[in-house]
């Protein structure tokens, strides 16, 4: 399988689609969010750097999540095409992932973009608050998360667009629509 990155604003579904995706391909998975949240329940100094940020609704510098990013690849061992997501968020990040991967002879593959409008983003936002009761889904932060993804990360998706790996998906109120738009992509491209 070739490599997808998951590209998408908070709450546009991209954790949902990536268990999707891996579990019917069976690819590897890397969510730079669970990375993080983990080292955050296991109180590395990592997860103590990390928390300061995410609370805030910033994202983390890039040269350390670049470095986070580097690190968790290897360790995945070999796998049947990797699963990017949340990563990368900044120009920065596309370039680095771009060089990782083509040092390692492996290339980015295809880049999946999931547009959902705001309103359902902030009305699942909520909902995963009352669910999961994660610490950054309440409403101050998740405004500023919005901010950071159209100020920082949406630019990127240009630049993906530009490698000629763009592909977009938009939301239109049905998840098994979604997915059967995105799989029989991947198996067009596969
Ligand atoms: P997520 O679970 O993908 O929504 O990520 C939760 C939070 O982790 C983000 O709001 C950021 O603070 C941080 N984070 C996750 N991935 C990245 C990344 N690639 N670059 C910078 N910060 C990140």
């Amino acid at each position: 399988m070739k490599n997808i990155i998951i590209f998408g604003a908070p709450g546009s579904g991209k954790g949902t689609y990536s268990e999707e995706i891996k579990s019917k391909y069976g690819m590897g998975h890397i969510s730079t969010g669970d990375v993080l949240r983990s080292e955050i329940s296991n109180g590395t100094d990592l997860g103590k750097t990390a928390k300061g940020y995410i609370d805030n609704g910033q994202l983390i510098p890039d040269d350390l999540m670049i470095d986070i990013l580097a690190k968790t690849y290897d360790s995945l061992g070999d796998c049947n095409g990797v699963i990017f997501d949340g990563f990368p968020r900044t120009t920065a990040q596309a370039e680095a992932l771009k060089t990782m991967l083509k040092a390692r002879g492996d290339d980015m593959g295809m880049m999946i973009e999931l547009v959902v409008d705001e309103a359902t983003l902030m009305a699942r936002l909520l909902n995963r608050a009352k669910e999961q009761g994660r610490a950054d889904d309440n409403e101050e932060t998740i405004k500023k998360r919005f901010a950071v993804y159209h100020s920082q990360t949406e630019p990127l998706s240009d630049w993906f667009a530009k490698e000629g790996i763009r592909n977009v998906f938009t939301w239109k109120g049905s998840k098994e629509q979604m997915l059967s738009e995105i799989f029989s992509e991947i198996e067009k491209q596969s």
